[in-house]
């Protein structure tokens, strides 16, 4: 302490609150929680085990055993009894930049992101809901998204005119700290090769829409880590000799038996389908009745730039035609074709693309892909242990077992029985930093008061 009374006063400052920072740190990492006597679905081959004491120390899960014996008299003990505790939920796709979505996705159930278009702000942001200075769920993040000359999102993408260029674009995100790259259909085939195998060579994983110029099936060769929103499928569904005029009259047209041959070459690839089914089809629903839409309390959370956003694309969205439910009906059947087919696929949503909201838009993707046909239990496999394998951590998260991170959910009912429940968790932990539930209610109350105010503001200012 002598170095701190003769330092500066500026100095000092800092050093006490580093030392305050530490001592928060140090009190953090020695807490000890204990869900106690609770149904626990592990995601691991361990399967369901009831009666569980799940035991966490700083962020990791320590033990998952019968609960019997003392508890630590420092420990802060849950009561599970009559609950049931299961590993966050990932929403393997969304745009995560409005840092209030991340308690959002939290009292969703949603403990994981992933990004595919960060910037550096995005890794500051995972870092935050590592070290609890940010109220949200992890990230993973891509870099910018890397796109043609005349890139499709405009300023912020990357524009890439040669294959040099694109070993430099990735490169230069590998260094910047992203694991992945994210790659646009504005790439020549040429330089599109080129991207993808220079990340390849640095371990970097390939998140991609499909490229003009190119064919789903040629992606499949070039095993790419995931295709987004079944982007050109519908040209590989097409019946042999049909025509057909646009996405929805594709999809619609989409030949059944044509679908497990690419379900099969899928799982022969390796290559993760994320369909983001809320994007895809949900949207086209909630967006033809946008009144009904703004009326659901979940709308509560909507900023007015984004309120305003959404409003517009309604009317370009237009009615929910007998065509597009035909669409929909063929987008599900191929998901449950690869499901079939043992192909791996994301569960992830886009938000916040129009009417697919931030945190809440989980449990339609949940609800659709239980819809497709896919068992429940392994819908929930598919959005917590599945998306870390995706990511290359398998075991490290989306589990309930030793040595996992403790991103945990604690459900007052069992989630296979009633999906819903995960809409309002009785508890989240993060990074193994518990929220219950009247702190998350604190949380969303203060957030929709502030959207109103806000919403207030904007129509005043009209
Ligand atoms: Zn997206």
């Amino acid at each position: 302490m002598k170095s701190l009374e003769i330092s500066s006063k500026r100095q000092g400052l800092s050093l006490l609150v580093v030392a305050v920072l530490s001592l928060a740190w140090a009190a953090a990492a020695a807490q000890t929680t204990v869900f106690d006597n609770v149904r626990v679905l592990t995601m691991t081959g361990s399967g369901v085990v009831s009666g569980a004491r799940v035991v966490v120390d700083g962020e990791k899960i320590i033990s998952v055993g019968a609960a019997k014996g003392a508890i630590d008299a420092d420990a802060t003990v849950i009561d599970g009894a009559g609950k049931t505790l299961m590993p966050g939920l990932a929403d393997m796709h969304v745009h995560y930049f409005n840092e209030d979505d991340g308690a959002v996705f939290l009292a969703n159930s949603v403990t994981t992101v992933r990004n595919p278009w960060g910037t550096s702000q995005t890794l500051n942001m995972d870092a935050g809901a590592k070290n609890g200075s940010l109220m949200g769920p992890h990230i993973a993040t891509s870099g910018p998204l890397m796109d043609g000359p005349k890139p499709i999102w405009g300023e912020g993408s990357m524009k890439i005119t040669s294959p040099d260029q694109a070993v430099g674009a990735v490169e230069s995100q590998r260094t910047t700290g992203y694991t992945a790259v994210k790659l646009y259909e504005g790439l020549t085939p040429e330089i599109y090769r080129a991207a993808v195998a220079a990340a390849k060579e640095r371990n970097m994983q390939v998140w991609t829409h499909t490229p003009d110029g190119m064919s789903v099936n040629e992606l499949l060769d070039l095993k790419v880590d995931s295709l987004e929103h079944f982007d050109n499928v519908d040209d590989v569904l097409l019946p042999e000799g049909a025509t057909a005029d646009g996405y929805f009259a594709r999809w619609a047209a989409a030949d059944s038996a044509k679908m497990a041959a690419l379900a099969s070459r899928s799982a022969e690839s390796g290559m993760w389908h994320s369909p983001t089914m809320s994007v895809i089809l949900q949207r086209y629903v909630y967006g033809a009745d946008p009144e009904g839409f703004f009326q659901r309390p979940e709308s509560n959370y909507i900023g007015p730039g984004l309120m305003q956003w959404w409003q517009g694309s309604a009317q370009r969205i237009g009615p929910y035609t007998d065509e597009r439910k035909a669409a929909a009906v063929k987008q599900k059947q191929f998901l449950k074709s690869l499901y079939d087919a043992g192909a791996p696929v994301l569960l992830g949503t886009d938000t916040p693309n129009p009417f697919v909201l931030p945190g809440f838009a989980i449990h339609d993707e949940l609800a659709l892909f239980v819809d497709s046909g896919i068992p429940v239990e392994d819908v929930l496999r598919i959005a917590t242990a599945d998306a870390a394998k995706f990511l290359r951590q398998e075991g490290e998260w989306g589990v309930v077992a030793a040595d996992a991170r403790a991103d945990l959910v604690l459900l007052d009912a069992d989630p296979r029985e009633q999906l819903d429940t995960l809409r309002r968790p009785a508890g989240v932990m993060i990074n193994g930093r518990w929220h219950n539930r009247s702190d998350l209610d604190g949380v969303m109350a203060e957030l929709k008061a502030r959207v109103a105010e806000a919403r207030e503001k904007s129509a005043a200012a009209e």
